[in-house]
This record gives C-alpha cells, sequence and structure tokens, in this order.
C-alpha cells in the first residue's frame, strides 16, 4: 500500500494508507456537504412496513432517513447519520425528520402504527425530547400508535439521562423500542429498567435459522423474555419464506423484512395499504 506522512494538529508526523486517506477525504467532504445542506429540502424518509405475525397483515412503517444531494448523490443513513452526530447537527436532522414523517402519516388509516428512529444524542438532551414533543402535539398522531426506536448503544452511553427522558416520552403515550437488540455490548442486565414497549431482534440472529438449530433456540429464548418482561417482540429481516414459517412457529409477535417490503415512498405505501383492503 501506499503511505502518505501528514502532520496532525500538534505538528507531530503520522502516516496513512491511500485507502486511509481516501476515506478521510470523502468523510470530510461529507461533513462539508452536510453543513452546507439546504437539509429540508434534501432529506426525505422512506417507510419499510412490519406485519402482525398472525394475520399477515401491514400495522404499520418504521421511517428509514435518506439524504439526496446535488454533490454527493444518495448518501444513506449508516453514512451520514454518523456525520450528523459528529458535526452536531443530529438533533436538527431527528426534527426535520420526524415533521416529515408525521406528515406522511396523516394519509394513512387511523390505527396504523409509525415506528421512528432516534439517535444517543436525541436522547440525552431534554431540549430536544421537549420539541420532539411539540411536533407530535402539532400533528395530532396518536402518540399511541408511535414508537421510538433506541440502539442499546445509544442508551448505555448515558443510562440516567437517557432513562428519565424515554420515561418521559412514555409518560407522553409514546412506545420504545430497543433496536438492534443483541448486538449492543450486554443486554439483559438492563432491560427490565427500561419503560420499553418493543424489543426489535436484530437481523444476524435469523440469517440461518432454517439451517442452525442454535439460532432458532436463541430466537426461542428472547421470545420467551420478551412475554416474560411484557414486551412486543418484533424480528427484523426477515427475507424468506422459510424464515416466516419458522419465526411464526416460534411466536414472535411483529416481522419486519424485505420479504414483507423494502423501505418505499408514502404514495407505495397507501397502495400497499389499499390493496390489503381490498384482499
Ligand atoms: P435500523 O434502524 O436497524 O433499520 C433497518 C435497516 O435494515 C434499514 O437500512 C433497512 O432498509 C434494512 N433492512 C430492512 N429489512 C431488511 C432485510 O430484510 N434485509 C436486509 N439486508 N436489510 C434490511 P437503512 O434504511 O439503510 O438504515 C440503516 C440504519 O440507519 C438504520 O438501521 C438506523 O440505525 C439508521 N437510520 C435510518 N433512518 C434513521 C433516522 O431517521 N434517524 C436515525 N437516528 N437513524 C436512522
Ligand atoms: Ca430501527
Ligand atoms: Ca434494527
Ligand atoms: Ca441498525
Amino acid at each position: 500500500a501506499l503511505y502518505h506522512a501528514k502532520q496532525n494538529a500538534r505538528g507531530q508526523a503520522v502516516i496513512f494508507s491511500t485507502e486511509h486517506a481516501h476515506q478521510i477525504t470523502r468523510r470530510s467532504r461529507i461533513d462539508q456537504e452536510l453543513k452546507n445542506a439546504d437539509l429540508e429540502k434534501e432529506l426525505s424518509v422512506l417507510f419499510q412496513p412490519f406485519v402482525d405475525s398472525e394475520t399477515l397483515t401491514i400495522i404499520g412503517f418504521e421511517a428509514l432517513a435518506r439524504w439526496d444531494n446535488i454533490a454527493l448523490g444518495r448518501v444513506t443513513p449508516d453514512i451520514f447519520i454518523p456525520a450528523a452526530e459528529r458535526n452536531g447537527l443530529m438533533s436538527h436532522l431527528t426534527l426535520i425528520l420526524l415533521e416529515k414523517a408525521l406528515e406522511a402519516a396523516k394519509l394513512w388509516p387511523d390505527g396504523t402504527r409509525l415506528s421512528f428512529n432516534l439517535s444517543a444524542r436525541d436522547i440525552v438532551s431534554p431540549s430536544t425530547v421537549d420539541s420532539l414533543l411539540s411536533i407530535i402535539a402539532k400533528s395530532g398522531f396518536n402518540p399511541a400508535n408511535l414508537d421510538f426506536e433506541l440502539t442499546e448503544t445509544s442508551v448505555m452511553t448515558s443510562f440516567d439521562l437517557a432513562s428519565t427522558n424515554l420515561t418521559r416520552l412514555m409518560n407522553n403515550g409514546i412506545g420504545i423500542a430497543l433496536d438492534d437488540f443483541g448486538t449492543g455490548q450486554s443486554s439483559l442486565g438492563y432491560v427490565h429498567r427500561l419503560p420499553l414497549r418493543k424489543i426489535k431482534v436484530d437481523r444476524s440472529f435469523i440469517t440461518d435459522i432454517d439451517t442452525n438449530g442454535l439460532s432458532r433456540n436463541i430466537i426461542r429464548t428472547i421470545v420467551d423474555l420478551c412475554r416474560n418482561i411484557d414486551c412486543v417482540c418484533v424480528i427484523e429481516g426477515m427475507e424468506t419464506e422459510e424464515q416466516v414459517t419458522i419465526l411464526r412457529t416460534l411466536g414472535c409477535a411483529i416481522m419486519q423484512g424485505y420479504y414483507f417490503g423494502r423501505p418505499m415512498t408514502l404514495d407505495e405505501t397507501l397502495v400497499r395499504l389499499q390493496d390489503q383492503r381490498k384482499a
């Protein structure tokens, strides 16, 4: 590999591989574009359906953010969410995205659920929580049909503050879902100390569920855990019919994944909901 010598802020020589140098260049470009972007215009929301495991009908959608920038093209959230976090822009993005998602949700039939992802930064800031609550109140969306999704890591970083703010959201009728369950540092020590409505099991647990008995046992254990602590169990990343069949017998309540639908536009959600009513 090629290496470049550079100087860091303290004037020390630092060695980068070419690849690393490219990564840093791309990063700082993304940071730059993000700071200058017209986020109201460039951010949008797609919606991925989730279904009731028994009836296999769509009961709601998860909002998934997209960023379309003239210079960069479409940027995926795995890239721009961390960029927003390191540039202190995360709460700004979150509030824009929540407004857009709730605006879209107005067009769905009453009772359709919305799941919305929050970042670690959002949940440690009381003023962001104030803004979230006022956006929800203004939208008229029933908070009983709204869940905020948070990863284990984002809650753990500042547990007491996060837990206070989550309780506040819960007291306003909003549900909390623990996202990517099973991928964080550890889970069981604190799940019972959080006001959780849902646990979303990471898709890594089901990729080999049709061939691996151990994976099935792990899922069975998590489904039991959810039942015992009165949480709704959601399995994400369902891609095949075999997975769906197995997960239904294991008894999880809600399923989500490409098998049921990819993230789609608002118009596409309306077609899916319409088709479902006719069927
Ligand atoms: P996530 O919350 O775990 O969302 C699920 C991700 O897995 C989505 O990727 C979704 O498109 C993808 N996915 C869903 N079903 C399947 C499947 O069956 N197979 C496979 N291979 N993938 C599936 P996406 O949209 O690229 O989002 C990536 C992550 O970015 C999300 O992971 C979430 O952590 C974050 N994110 C997305 N939108 C937002 C947002 O508005 N705010 C925040 N804070 N984070 C967001
Ligand atoms: Ca999520
Ligand atoms: Ca997830
Ligand atoms: Ca994730």
